[in-house]
């Protein structure tokens, strides 16, 4: 991984300085593992999750969608197993007293000595105590134990209490998704790593209900899927693999785990873990609200409590390796940039609309092609400063496409269109732009195939 150009830090500076992504609160020193997405980031968010709503949802016939509450009946984190299970192991370090993931230590940093793990710096740690995870609030005017409720710290739970109001309301019938994204909430000990481990996040999760027995078929097809909308979505295959959990690693109600893993510059990380839950979580919230959570066949006249599939994917930790996927440095026009090689259809702006001087009319030119292109697409207008210059900050956000209007669009009606990547100029007549442009930045064709 050494000869790779991109480092943790390069994705930070570059973040801040662009407006993709700020430290929460900085004037007051900021809040740790706290982001807040800027102007550009923002968009690339917006546009990660868009494309795994599309590839999830709306393109197919048997997935909705769903966007629960945030807080839920604390029951339900009984019924999951969150109350009693959702932990990680903790240790203290006796010197400096910060506080340590006992199973992550090789991937963090001792506060006093950087370049040593924290117990390899000669502070003492002590044994491992378990943390649970969730944050914990007050519901109403009255702070007892009675009014607790917890932040979501995930958001399949919200698919499962809703699975007969779906059923009933969208006559849906397995096998059949629900889908969801939104925040997630977790008091993570040691966050880091920028928007890698935060202690809010989002989620793009899928609940794929299956008859049980046809589970195994379902899951492969899930694990190949989510490595294809990554692919499609540009991420190189290198970086990109799919590790299935040892059984040692199982959670004890699942009958198989993989995770897509990304080689992220702090080392290869998970992106997105995909799981056959069996019938674990319906007959959890079966025997605990003691409603009946079963499916009944009227074709077959059968009744079956079903299995579910989950790909669970992070949209803030996807957003990251989308961002490290996609920088690179190279020279252009005799001078070095830094370019954000994005997917045209992730790029926060899609065309940067460029007049070549501030007289004789252009700005008003480029102007009038920005107001034809906005309603299609996010565009930039710029005229600060040299071209050259104008362009390796467009390459730096990520813009696919750069329009160029000079003294020849005056005469003829056509304009210049860069592309990011290979920096090729083509001429184009104005009228054919909207068409051209559209075309560049679709979303990619899905490799999808059949259905199993
Ligand atoms: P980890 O082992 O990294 O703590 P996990 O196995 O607990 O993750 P899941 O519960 O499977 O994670 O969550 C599904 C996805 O949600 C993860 O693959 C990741 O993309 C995202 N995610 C989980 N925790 C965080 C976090 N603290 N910050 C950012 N994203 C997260």
């Amino acid at each position: 991984m050494s000869d790779r150009i991109v480092t943790m830090d390069k994705i930070v500076n570059l973040a801040k300085r662009r407006g993709f992504v700020f430290p929460s609160s900085e004037i007051y020193g900021g809040l740790a593992s706290c982001w807040d997405y800027g102007p550009l980031g923002v968009e690339l968010k917006r546009n990660v999750k868009e494309a795994w709503w599309r590839d999830t949802v709306t393109s197919r016939p048997d997935v909705v969608g769903l966007d629960c509450a945030i807080m839920m009946h604390p029951r339900v984190w009984e019924a999951s197993g969150h109350v009693k299970n959702f932990t990680d192991p903790l240790v203290d370090c006796k010197k400096c007293k910060q506080r340590f993931r006992a199973d992550q230590l090789d991937m963090v940093q001792c506060p006093e000595k950087p370049s040593k793990h924290p117990g390899e710096c000669g502070g003492e740690l002590t044994g491992a105590r378990q943390f649970n995870l969730m944050f914990e609030t007050h519901m109403g005017p009255v702070e007892d134990s009675g009014a607790t409720v917890y932040l979501r710290p995930e958001t399949a739970q919200g698919i499962f209490v809703n699975f007969v109001n779906v059923v009933n309301s969208a006559r849906m019938r397995p096998p059949f998704g629900i889908a969801q994204i939104g925040k997630s909430f977790r008091n993570e000990i040691t966050p880091g790593n920028f928007l890698f481990r935060t202690r809010e996040f989002e989620q793009m999760e899928l609940e794929f209900f299956v008859k049980p027995g046809d589970d195994d078929e379902w899951f492969k097809y899930w694990l190949d899927r989510r490595i294809a909308w990554y692919r499609e979505y540009g991420i190189r295959a290198e970086r990109l693999k799919l590790r299935p959990h040892a059984s040692d690693e199982l959670a004890h109600y699942a009958k198989g785990c993989s995770d897509v893993e990304y080689d992220f510059p702090i080392g290869w990380q998970e992106l997105e873990g995909i799981a056959n839950r069996t019938d674990f979580d319906l007959k959890q919230h079966i025997e605990y609200s003691g409603k009946d959570l079963s499916f009944y066949d009227d074709g077959t006249k059968e009744r079956f409590v079903p299995y579910v599939i989950e790909p669970s994917a992070g949209a803030d930790r996807s957003t990251l390796a989308f961002l490290v996927d996609a920088y690179d440095e190279d020279e252009a026009e005799g001078e070095q940039r830094a370019v954000l090689r994005l997917h045209p259809s992730l790029a926060p702006i899609k065309v940067a609309v460029l007049p070549l001087m501030r007289k004789a009319g252009l700005p008003e030119k480029a102007s009038e092609i920005v107001e034809t292109l906005r309603p299609h697409c996010a565009v930039a207008y710029d005229q600060a400063g040299s071209i050259g210059r104008r362009y390796r900050r467009q390459d730096e956000a990520g813009t696919p496409l750069g329009i160029t209007v000079d003294y020849q669009t005056l005469e003829d009606e056509t304009v210049t269109l860069r592309d990011r990547d290979s920096m090729q100029q083509e001429r184009i007549a104005t009228a054919e732009l909207l068409d051209v442009v559209r075309e560049r930045i679709a979303p990619p064709t899905s490799s999808r195939g059949l259905l199993p």
